[in-house]
């Protein structure tokens, strides 16, 4: 182990000793708190001897990750106990049925806006933020669309991706202008991660008469699919996380009534085909304009074909990364 990771292990670890002896003086179960107080010094001397972080079994390094949980633990993951690999799935189970819930409902049209998705994690869970919010602001109806794309990925970036999740669903009740909503993300998410965690997300406020109030922080660009072409709006702010003090400027669109509004995550621009090319928002843009000069315009056939589409240009290829991609008509 690192020196960075051994110390915070080591803090943790003397934290626990302090509450374990706390708590083994007063309680009634103080049996079973000394013999975790015992397990507790073996490791810190196991520590001091430089014997500590190995596998009992394969004597690799222990998972840093596994030992922030459980700074007691003796294998690898590899080697787990057949009750603690219950205990994982278990949770992991629960961790995949939380996010779904998290996701919004399949078949939405409200506010003179349809939204279609498809929503693909890489693992069981995965960190692919996505969220339709419909709200008002100033009186007025409108909706909140959000897709974004934490860093990393499985169960750790599924955790960041509800606090994204938290975060939008407190925020959109105070009826901030979209700059300012983003701006006021971005502190937050900055103080509750860890220093190499970011987000990048776009957040586009969609009203019943068509406006699109688009801010963009580092993520792909939004694809605006309209007769006479398909336009994209790129980047307008940096990643959520990297700087508390980032500002967000909105760029506006105005639909009319069967314009398209499209977002991605990189699961679907930075899939590859076996020969290693990139699908790139290139290909969807494509698409989209070709299904528009058709005629198409129906989001649940046009997301159906799209992902036809990149199914096609992977030619079996596995995904690397969590795909998310959104297809938002204007209905009236
Ligand atoms: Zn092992």
């Amino acid at each position: 182990m690192d020196g960075y990771a051994d110390e915070a292990v080591r803090t943790e670890l003397e934290s626990r000793r302090t509450r374990l002896a706390w708590a083994a003086g007063r309680g009634d179960e103080s049996g079973r708190l000394r013999e975790l107080l015992a397990e507790v010094d073996d490791a810190l001397a196991r520590m001091d001897a430089g014997a500590y972080g190995r596998c009992d079994v394969c004597r690799d390094p222990i998972e840093h990750d596994r030992l922030m949980a459980d700074p007691l633990a003796r294998t690898c993951r590899d080697h787990m106990s057949p009750g603690e690999y219950r205990a994982l799935e278990q949770d992991l189970d629960l961790a995949v049925r939380i996010q779904a819930q998290m996701l919004p409902r399949h078949q939405l049209a409200v506010a003179g806006w349809e939204v279609a998705y498809h929503f693909e994690p890489k693992g069981p869970v995965g960190g692919d933020y996505c969220d339709v919010i419909f709200g008002e602001t100033e009186g007025v109806a409108d909706a909140l669309l959000l897709l974004g794309d934490v860093s990393g990925k499985g169960v750790p970036a599924s955790i960041l991706m509800a606090n994204l999740h938290a975060t939008f669903r407190t925020l959109a009740d105070v009826g901030l202008p979209t700059e300012a909503l983003m701006a006021r993300a971005n502190r937050l998410f900055c103080r509750s991660t860890l220093d190499a965690h970011y987000a990048t997300l776009v957040c586009a406020r969609a009203t019943p008469q068509g406006e699109v109030d688009v801010v963009n922080a580092g993520h792909w660009p939004v694809l605006i699919a309209q007769p006479d072409g398909v336009r994209s709006i790129g980047a307008t702010g940096l990643p959520l996380g990297l700087f508390c003090t980032a500002e967000y400027r909105h760029e506006r669109g105005a639909l009319a009534a069967d314009d398209l509004l499209v977002l991605h995550t990189d699961g679907l621009s930075e899939a590859r085909n076996p020969t290693g090319e990139e699908y790139g928002t290139s290909h969807l843009l494509a698409r989209l304009a070709a299904l528009v000069a058709c005629g198409e315009r129906d989001p649940h056939r046009v997301l159906a074909a799209c992902l036809d589409d990149l199914t096609t240009f992977r030619a079996g290829t596995p995904l690397d990364d969590d795909l998310t991609l959104m297809v938002v008509r204007r209905t009236g």
